[in-house]
This record gives C-alpha cells, structure tokens and sequence, in this order.
C-alpha cells in the first residue's frame, strides 16, 4: 500500500476546539445592551454556542442571540402570520414585502441581493402559521447588509403604499387588447396553480385541513388558486399592519459575530416602535372524539394506468408541543416505524403491493400540535381498505410486541450519528437551530428547550437500557386509542381538470361581460401599465442605495481544498485532510463504461435493488438494522458526466458512499463489500415493488419538476453522456419503467440475468477511485479497511469493458403532455459546437441574466414562477428553462429576446462590480466538510486543476461591459432554428402551440 498522506496537527485543532469551549461557556453579556433587557443566558454546549435571550424594552421584540465560532453567521426575522382564509394573504406578502422598502425604494432589492451578494443562504418562507426571513453569510460586512434590508422590508415595505406590488406577485386581470379574453395572472397565482397541478400537494393540503377543521391550520396560508382572486389589497394591507410589528417578532442572531453589534443594529429599527397588542395566538384544535373520513378528487389522465387513488391515515398527538424528553420519545418511535426501509410500518406497506409508494411525512412537529400521517399511492379504490387494515394490524402488532432490542439499537446509532455530524448540507446550520428553536419559542415556549438534546437523550437511554417499556404505551396512546383521526382518500377525476378550467374561464368571461367599454379599456391600460412598470429597471443612481461590497473585498485567489492524489495499490486514492469530529466520509468509483448500453436504464433499479432482498449472510432487516447500528449509512448510486474539452469523453461511475465514526471504518467497508457482493438480486416480488415505486417518484418528477424533465430531454440529443443521464433519471427512464413492469412478470428470469450482469460488469478494480475525507488520524485509521474493500474487487478487467456507449437522442422539439395547469418550457444549444470557448465571464452573464431578462420577462411580467438560463461548462450546453410558467410560445421568444438584451445592455459599474461579486460568491460557496471532499473529486474526475479555476476566477473578476455584449454572439446559437426546444405542458396547451407554430414541427408525446 503506497499513500501520500500529509500529516497535520490534529492534536493541536483539537487543544484549539477546547479551549474555545471554555471560553464560550464564560462569556458574558455585552455591557451596553441598547434598549434591550437581558432575560436569559445558557450555555448550550450541543452547539459549543452562548446563548442569550433579550427583549426589546420599548416594543417587546424578542431576540436570541447565539455565538459560537460558526463563521457562517446567520439571522432571521419571523411574525406569527395565522391566516383567516385560503386567499394566500401571508404567501403573497411574503413575496411582497421583498419589493422594495423605506430605505431600499428600488422594484426588488430581494434580487439585488441575489445579484451582489456573497450569503449562504436568502430567502423567505410562509408557513401555516408564520413567516420567516433567514440570511447567512461567512462575510461580516455582506451579513450586516442582508440583515439592514431584511429588516428594513419587513418593517417598511412599500407594498403597503402602492398596489402594482400586489398586483404582480398576488394576482391581477390581464387584458392586452379589448377582443382578447381576460385572464388572470400573478406570480404567487401561477405557484400555486402548479403547486395544486401535483395529486401529492393535493393529498397534502386536504389532510391538513381535515386534521385541523377548526383552527388556522384548516386554510390554506400559501393561497388556493380559486381563491386568490378573491384578495383585495385593503385585506392584504390590512394583515401587514396586524402582524409585521416588533410586539409580534421573534428575532434570531447566531455566529462568530459581536453580540453587541447586533442589538445596536436591531435597536436601529426597533426604537421607533411602540408596543402593541397584537393578537397572533394560533388556537388549539380540540380532540375529535370519533374518527373521521374525507374522500376528494383530482385531476387525473386519461390513461387506465393513471386511475389510481391515495389514502391517507392522520393523527393529531397532542394539544399544544410536546416537552423535550416526549419530544425525543416520538422522534425516536417515528424513526423506528418509518425512519429506513426496513422499518416494520414502511416495510409492511411496501411489500404489501396494495400501492406503488408510501405517503405521509410520518412525524410532523414543527407546528403548534405534532401529528403524525402515513398512507400509500397509486392503490386501487378497492384496496383502500386493505391499506387501513394493514396499517392498524401493523400498530397493533407493533404496540403488542414491540420493537426488538437490534432495531432499537440501530435507531439509537443513527439518531447518535446525525446529531453528531450536525450535518444540514447547504443549509446553514445557525438556520437549523433557528427553526428548531422556534418549535417551541413561537408557541411562547423556551427557546433554549428544543436545542438541548443530550439531558434528555441520555435519560431516555437510560429508560430504554433499565428495559422500561417506552415505546409500547406511546403507540397505544398516539394511535390505537387516539380518537383524533382523520383517514383522506383522493381519487382520480379525468374530468376535474377541465371542469376547474371552463369554472376559471366562466368567472372571467362573465366578469368581462360585467364590465363597460370604458371599463375594459380601462383594464387594458393597468395591463400596460403594469408591463410597462416591470419592464423599467431602475436608475443606476436609485440601484445605489443598495449596500454592496467593492471587488476588494474579494480574494484575489480561489481556495483550495485541501487534496492528495496518490493511490492504494493499483487504486487512484485523493484525500482531504479537513475536521471532521472523527467522522470518515468514504466514497469508491467504480468504472460503470463497462455496462453495455441496452442495461442503463437499469441501473437506477439495480442500485435500489442492492441489500433490499437482503444478502446472503443475512435477511434485509437484519442488514439495513446493521447498516445503521454501525455507521451513518451507506448508499451507491451512478455518476456519469461529460468532460469539457472531447466530445466522446465521459466521467461514468458507480460511486459507493459510506460515512462512520473512525473506529467503525473497517465494518463499515466490510458491508460495502458485502453489499456489493452478496447481495441477492433474484426477489421477482421486491423488485416488482422497487419498480412501481420508482414509476411513481418519476410521473411526480414530471409534473412538480417539469423543467428538469426538459432539460434533460435537451440534453439527451446533444450528448452521448446526456443520453445515458436521460435512460437513468429522464423520460426515457419511466418509459422503460413501464415496460419493465410488465417484462418482471413475464421474463423474470432475463431481469436477474441482466441485474448479474450489471454487478459483474461494476465489480472491477480496473480504474477505481477511492476519495477519503476526514483529519489525518482519522484518515489513517481508515485506510486498511479501504484497502480490504478494493482488495475483495475483481482485480482484472471484466470480459465486457469494449462497450463503448455512442447512442443519442434524435433532435427535435418536443412537447411532453400532462394534465397540468401550468408549462415548464425549455430551449437549448450546445455553444462550444458553434465554436464558443468557455471564459469565466460566462458565469457573470448567465447569473446576470437570471436575475434581470429573464427575472423581468419570464417571471415578473410573464407571471411564471421562475425562469432562468443555465450555461453547463461541462458539455457547453446553454438551456432556458421556465418554472410554473402560464406561457409557452412567449416565453420562447423571450428566450430569443435575450441576444438583443446582451447585445444592447449597458452595465454600469456598480452593477458589473455586483455582478462579480455574486458570481463569486457562488462559486465560494461555503460548504461542510464532506461536500467539500467530494467537491474535490468532482474536479479531478472533470479534469478541473487549480490553475484553471485561478484563470477562470480571473477572468470572472476581469469581465467588462464588452464581455455582455460579446456573449450575444455566442446565444446566437440557442436562437438559431438548429436550436431545440422541449416543454412539459397541458394537451390543450400544445395542440395551440403546435398549430401556432408550424414551423417549429413539435412532436407531441402524452406522458401521463
Ligand atoms: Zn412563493
């Protein structure tokens, strides 16, 4: 074994983290307090953070305050927003308050800040019965400035003044010439339309509501599309006079950042304040005292396939938030019936065949009363029962016998591992805290409570090990005797769809028909004006008020992660020295060209299939219940890519992911190999299981995320690596889905065939990759057990590594039909086979563009959701992509519009200088430790090298207004007839785009 391991100081990082320890655990109040009074102070050593809560003197805002040595410092701002009714009044206002304030008077400052800004995270949320406004950011200066702006919105929008604001993100008549037909439009609208287009957000909705008749929890806070037009804008700027007080705001503070700072801050918008009563209690929904029943419908297809209905069993658990250690109780009893797939309640459901999948989120406790849901889709109507009984046999069996000590255990190990890791992915982990505490501070609980875990972990351990029965009581008192239960059935109404359609056009002709000549002139001129108005950008000199950095601020030269490449026998081996809190992330690639093409579209059931039908050691419950007594998990899945620079290359592996405690790493690569080796494949009843399952993750992909559905189409004709993406993850996968449920029927026997074939083909040493992250002790610790995992591979070359893959998809425009409401609409070209060659100017541009052409068009003036370019440096394919989108035909020629825009835009230098900083800050995202390991061997296999991405940063910190208007030239391609274009969207839909547009020869396809 030969490694090229660099040793570091271990010892000393860890000295270094205890002493911080100490002294945040003594740190003290700041001495000036600014208007606010001191109420408590803990130490919460789960997050190695000091923690201080004050209220506003004068208004009585209330504000936690946590410092620890995160330099990802976030901040959050939440009112307690009930709503009274399902117009979606806090979802709107949510959007709203974004656009402009006393301080900030520009059209969306909200994307200023997206332009310019290094966060780490910015955005908003609505919840049923709160908004929240969370920022974070690693640099201090750009943190106080999304704090100032986040503030100053919420507290002096000026859409309380001035109505166009709601007219575009709420809703608004549409009218551009008398003779056409009115038509509604609005950002949050169209969201909401295609929010309700999927049956899953239905199902969502309608058991929400039926668990909680009485209280606000039974509207709908995010707005129903029926009705949202019937919001007036006194109502909506009502509700922000009611709610957007500092007497109703809970506040947030957490980082490596002064405390004092902050109040001094916070006082700055707080003093003008007085105190007021508001009321914002949310009330408590009584207990049923029988169960009850809700049967709805939704729009389905036509085909037989799609006639499937969902049911769907919810318990309320209690009337006000749980205590922290019955908290920890009910998390640990969620995970032990729901939390891996070999947990009884999801095991029994799954093998049943009643359905294609589980529904329900299980546990639900972030709201004011937890409950619980669980059910199945894609079931026939006269199953539903069948499910019911199945659930109610399985809790009764359950609460009989309970849990064995093995799955208890592993529940322990993982529940242990994950508050161990801390790991939130990009979401910062101050924001995670934030919203945990606000569990039980919004509902006037403690706001320290929720984010002490190891007092209580260590009771209920305790309790558990003195053999105490804990969890057979709770599942008697939860579910079997809990008479808050609401049992929802959705079926399917082929004629819904347009039923609410002609209801929609009906209202609106007789609303035209009501209206005066004069009237509809009337609206025609709003219509215009308000295009006009969303059409203006803003002065460069009003852009100014915006706080932005100077490029100085920026580092001059990319960071780099640190990496070795050296190898393990005849292993290529990267390593990444970083702190991991002993934690080993492990990834192995094996070489995957080696599959012939026919068997791709196989490949994401075969990763599903693996350990499911358990090994030959051991029984799948036994081996998952391992899996995670042992380590953090273990997953495999395929990673396939271009490479910039040859056409034909391709980056094609299978990765096996595992993660662990040091000490674990050896067990942990045993079960890898056992995973891979062991694994029985022949199981003809789970397969039929894990292929129904994936069918219905994949027909929802198709309507909840349309546009990554077309672009992957688009991809598929460009690229032999875009095609086998497609047969993976695309369309094409779910129509070999399709037929591959009924081939597991007839020809079992040639699916185990070519599932072998595929684990012989992936067996191979033959060019692997292994990539460690962790410190150096941990690292060390590990490498002999990863030695013994590449040691058990088959070390020659497999007999059918001459597969060469060199299919694409033929080129044409398409349009994907489904019943929806709403389009998803792309358009694509590959720039660097016109002749384009990469320059990091791109990223400015294409960033740029997302938040001005594009932003203004698609979305603000178009009424879609979301629109936006995306420019792979990989294939150099340049794709647009609309979101939720009432368009189609116009939003390709915005798309089309985007070359004038570039050629004619004059970017002044504020605005560039923004640009850049935005565009770097992207690119510096700030990242955990093991994404930034796997970072790292994502620019070796992509052929990345630091010197590239020094000259990349370069040229990005290099661009110049000549750079916009150079780039016209090279979008010329994605306007050009040879460009293609392919959509998700309606029958109706695409037969007036095909009719419309003959030149463009759409090939129309019904998906669902
Ligand atoms: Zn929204």
């Amino acid at each position: 074994m030969q490694t090229t391991m660099r040793k570091s100081q271990t010892s000393a990082a860890i000295a270094a983290d205890n002493a911080s320890v100490e002294s945040m655990a003594t740190m003290s109040a700041p001495s000036n307090l600014h208007g606010f009074d001191l109420v408590k102070e803990e130490f919460v050593p789960e997050y190695n953070a000091k923690g201080f809560l004050f209220k506003h003197k004068k208004t009585g805002a209330e504000v936690m305050s946590l410092s620890n040595d995160d330099e990802n410092k976030s901040f959050g701002v939440t009112f307690r927003t009930p709503p009274a009714n399902s117009t979606g009044i806090p979802h709107i206002l949510e959007h709203s308050v974004l656009c402009g304030s006393r301080k900030y008077p520009i059209k969306e400052p909200f994307v200023e800040l997206i332009k310019g800004s290094l966060n780490t995270f910015l955005n908003a949320m609505t919840y049923p019965d709160r908004t929240c406004y969370p920022v974070a950011s690693c640099n201090l200066a750009d943190f106080y400035n999304l704090v100032d702006v986040y503030l100053d919105a919420v507290f002096h929008p000026k859409c309380i003044e001035n109505e166009r604001t709601f007219e575009q993100e709420g809703w608004h008549y549409e009218l551009n010439d008398k003779d056409e037909d009115l038509t509604y439009k609005g950002v949050v609208f169209n969201e909401m339309k295609g929010v309700y287009s999927s049956p899953d957000s239905v199902l969502a909705r309608e058991c929400q509501q039926a668990l909680f008749p009485e209280n606000t929890y039974g509207v709908d806070s995010g707005g129903s599309p029926e009705v949202i037009p019937e919001l007036t804008f006194a109502e909506f700027k009502d509700f922000h006079g009611k709610f957007y007080h500092p007497s109703n705001a809970r506040l947030w503070f957490y980082g490596d950042d002064d405390v004092e700072n902050r109040l001094k801050l916070l006082s700055g918008f707080l003093d003008e304040f007085d105190a007021k009563d508001v009321d914002s209690s949310i009330a408590s929904q009584a207990f049923f005292k029988e169960p009850k029943r809700v049967v709805k419908t939704y729009a389905s297809g036509e085909d037989e396939e799609a006639q499937k209905c969902f049911v769907q069993i919810n318990w309320l658990l209690n009337d006000k938030p749980f205590d922290q250690e019955t908290a920890l109780a009910v998390g640990f009893l969620d995970n032990l019936l729901l939390g891996s797939s070999a947990s009884p309640l999801r095991l029994a459901l799954e093998e049943s065949g009643l359905g294609e999948a589980i529904v329900g989120f299980g546990l639900e406790d972030e709201l004011r009363q937890p409950s619980f849901a669980i059910g199945m889709k894609g079931v026939e109507e006269a199953d539903i029962p069948k499910v019911e009984k199945l659930i109610y046999d399985t809790m009764e069996k359950i609460a009989t016998e309970g849990f064995t000590d093995d799955a208890i255990e592993a529940s322990i190990n993982s529940i242990e591992f994950s508050l161990r890791e801390n790991n939130t992915g990009r979401f910062p982990r101050g924001l995670s805290m934030m919203l945990r505490s606000l569990s039980a501070w919004l509902y006037e609980g403690d706001p320290f409570e929720p984010l002490r875990y190891e007092e209580p972990l260590k009771h209920l351990k305790s309790r558990i090990s003195s053999s105490e029965d804990v969890f057979r009581p709770l599942m008697r008192r939860m579910f079997l005797e809990n008479t808050h239960r609401v049992t929802v059935e959705l079926k399917p109404d082929q004629k819904l769809g347009e039923i609410e359609a002609n209801e929609e056009k009906m209202k609106l002709s007789a609303k035209k028909a009501s209206l005066s000549s004069e009237e509809i002139e009337h609206v025609v001129a709003e219509t215009a004006a308000l295009k006009l108005l969303q059409e203006t950008p803003d002065s460069p000199e009003a852009l100014k008020c915006i706080p932005a950095l100077a490029l100085s601020d920026i580092p001059k030269t990319a960071k780099e992660i640190p990496s070795d490449v050296g190898s393990i026998g005849s292993t290529e081996l990267l390593t990444h020295d970083l702190f991991t809190n002993d934690i080993i992330y492990a990834e192995h690639l094996l070489d995957m060209k080696t599959i012939p093409e026919d068997l791709l579209p196989l490949v994401p059931l075969w990763t599903r299939a693996l350990g499911r039908m358990g090994t030959s050691k051991r029984n799948f419950i036994e081996f998952d219940q391992i899996i995670n007594a042992q380590t953090g998990g273990i997953s495999v899945s395929p990673f396939v890519s271009p490479i910039r620079g040859d056409p034909n290359a391709i980056s094609a592996y299978m990765v096996f992911r595992g993660k662990a405690t040091s000490d674990k790493a050896g067990i942990m690569h045993d079960l890898m190999t056992e995973m891979l080796f062991d694994s029985k494949l022949d199981d003809q009843k789970i397969f039929k299981q894990l292929v129904l399952e994936t069918r219905s993750g994949m027909e929802s992909r198709v309507q909840g995320a349309g546009h990554s559905i077309a672009a992957s189409r688009l991809e598929a004709q460009d690229s032999v690596a875009g095609w086998v993406n497609e047969q993976m993850g695309g369309l094409d996968q779910l129509e070999y889905l399709r037929k591959l449920a009924k081939r597991v029927d007839e020809d079992w026997d040639s699916v185990v065939a070519d599932l072998e074939t595929i684990r012989k083909c992936v067996s191979s040493r033959n060019n692997s990759i292994t990539n460690l992250t962790g410190d150096s002790k941990t690292l060390d610790l590990s490498l002999s057990s990863a030695e013994k995992f590449l040691g058990s591979l088959n070390q020659s070359a497999p007999a059918s590594s001459a597969n060469a893959w060199k299919t694409i998809n033929p080129a044409i425009n398409e349009l994907l039909t489904v019943p929806t409401t709403v389009n998803y609409v792309g358009k694509a070209a590959n720039l660097y086979k016109s002749g384009y060659e990469l320059n990091g100017s791109s990223y400015v541009i294409n960033k740029l563009l997302g938040t001005t052409w594009l932003w203004d068009r698609v979305r603000v003036s178009g009424g879609a959701y979301g629109g936006f370019s995306d420019f792979d440096s990989h294939s150099g394919m340049f794709t647009y992509l609309s979101y939720r989108d009432p368009n189609l035909l116009k939003t390709l020629d915005n798309y089309d519009g985007t070359v004038e825009f570039l050629r004619n835009l004059h970017v002044d230098e504020d605005e560039l200088t923004k640009s850049i900083i935005g565009t770097i800050g992207e690119i510096d995202s700030y990242q955990l430790p093991d994404a930034k390991g796997y970072t790292s061997l994502m620019r070796h296999l992509l052929k990345i090298t630091p010197e590239e991405r020094q000259e990349r940063r370069e040229q990005i910190l290099g661009t110049t207004n000549k750079s916009f208007n150079d780039f016209a030239g090279a979008l010329e391609a994605v306007r050009a007839p040879s460009a293609k274009v392919s959509a998700v969207c309606s029958a109706e839909a695409a037969e007036k785009a095909k009719s419309e547009r003959p030149d463009l020869d759409f090939q129309m396809k019904r998906v669902i």
